[in-house]
């Protein structure tokens, strides 16, 4: 069984050094248990905070020399568990960075056998689709003819957010970095617009561009991005905060701008809100059905970014911030 180890704990951006192929025998699964197979491990921001030593988070940290874990599409390859047969699949919540998990089947969910893009379950028909539509509906809650800004606009969670805003009627701006990937945004996920954040002038583009000011902003990035868009949020905006992928390597912004910030919520009457997908997943039976409704009438296109290979999973996370994923990021391990 091929394992990718959390070694040590990054100082700031993740490195190859931070992780080491360990390999081991096959596990055996003990009564009431199943051996899985992973097919895909899902790669996600959040998992760089659960890399830190820090009690302060939503999460317990990963701990060192073992797996970190996250979300997988996994096949069952041996059943002594009530429920499960051999050859189901399913998604684990935690069973990834190594080829087998063992499982006593808490959290899986099955997929359908036939099911064309297992991948997409930890994408666009799993957590990352589901943070999107949760967010932007529950918190959003978009009106037809509103102003919607995404940022991170062509990842994961922001390449859905936007797509389902376009959906409602929204005008939908993104925002995302370099020319090529703002072009994806623009002609593969639809939104009428996509500002590069790394060329001059975010604010004064932004402003071009949302004319009639910002309704709601889906907030993923943080920092600058955040600073450019504040000041056009409209009255009564909604500011569903998804995450802040700016600082997940250490560098945070200055604590200068948040009174400000806070005096914006009064005058604007703007509702601010954190949300984690987890405390919601009652509504995940109506967020399917609607997602799965717009993908098969194609009116949604899921875009998912796929590296071959246990052993380049380490990269792929790095490259999460570093911008080198367009969609979902998964990792393919061989079935
Ligand atoms: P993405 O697929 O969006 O990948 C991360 C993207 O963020 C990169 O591709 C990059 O795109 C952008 N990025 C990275 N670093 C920076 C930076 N310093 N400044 C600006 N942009 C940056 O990941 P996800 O869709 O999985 O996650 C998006 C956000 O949603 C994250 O903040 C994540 O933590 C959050 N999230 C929250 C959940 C919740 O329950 N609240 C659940 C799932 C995700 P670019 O090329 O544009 O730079």
């Amino acid at each position: 069984n091929r394992q990718v180890h959390l070694v040590r704990r990054p100082q700031g951006a993740p490195v190859p050094d931070d992780f080491r192929i360990v390999d081991h025998p096959l596990p055996v699964p003990g009564e009431g248990e199943l051996l899985l197979r992973n097919l895909y491990l899902s790669l996600d921001p959040y998992m760089r905070g659960r890399m830190n030593d820090s009690r302060d988070s939503y999460a317990p940290p990963y701990a060192l020399d073992a797996p970190p874990g996250g979300g997988t599409v996994a096949r069952v390859v041996r059943s002594l568990a009530d429920g499960f047969a051999e050859g189901d699949l399913v998604v684990t919540p935690d069973g990834g960075w190594q080829t087998f998990a063992i499982s006593d089947g808490a959290g899986l969910r099955r997929l359908p056998h036939d099911m064309a893009q297992p991948s997409q379950a930890l994408g666009v028909l799993g957590m990352t689709g589901f943070t999107a539509w949760w967010g932007l509906t529950a918190i959003g809650r978009p009106q037809a003819g509103e102003t919607l800004v995404v940022s991170a606009a062509g990842g994961a969670v922001g390449s859905v957010a936007g797509q389902v805003g376009r959906l409602l009627g929204c005008r939908v701006v993104g925002i995302a970095g370099g020319a090529g990937k703002c072009r994806q945004v623009v002609e593969e996920f639809g939104f009428d617009d996509c500002l590069d954040y790394r060329a001059p002038d975010l604010a004064g583009r932004l402003r071009t561009a949302a004319p009639d000011g910002v309704d709601i902003y889906f907030e993923n990035v943080g920092g600058a991005i955040r600073e450019a868009v504040w000041p056009l949020l409209n009255n009564d905006a909604r500011v569903p905060v998804c995450g802040l992928v700016s600082g997940y390597n250490g560098v945070t912004e200055g604590a200068g701008s948040i009174h400000a910030l806070l005096m914006s919520l009064i005058v604007k009457r703007i509702r601010l809100q954190g949300f984690l997908n987890a405390d919601h997943l009652d509504s995940f039976p109506d967020f399917e059905r609607q997602m799965r409704g717009w993908l098969d009438a194609g009116q949604l296109r899921a875009h998912e970014t796929i590296v071959d290979g246990l052993d380049r999973a380490p990269t792929a996370f790095a490259g999460l911030f570093e911008g080198h994923n367009t969609g979902k990021l998964v990792v393919r391990l061989p079935d």
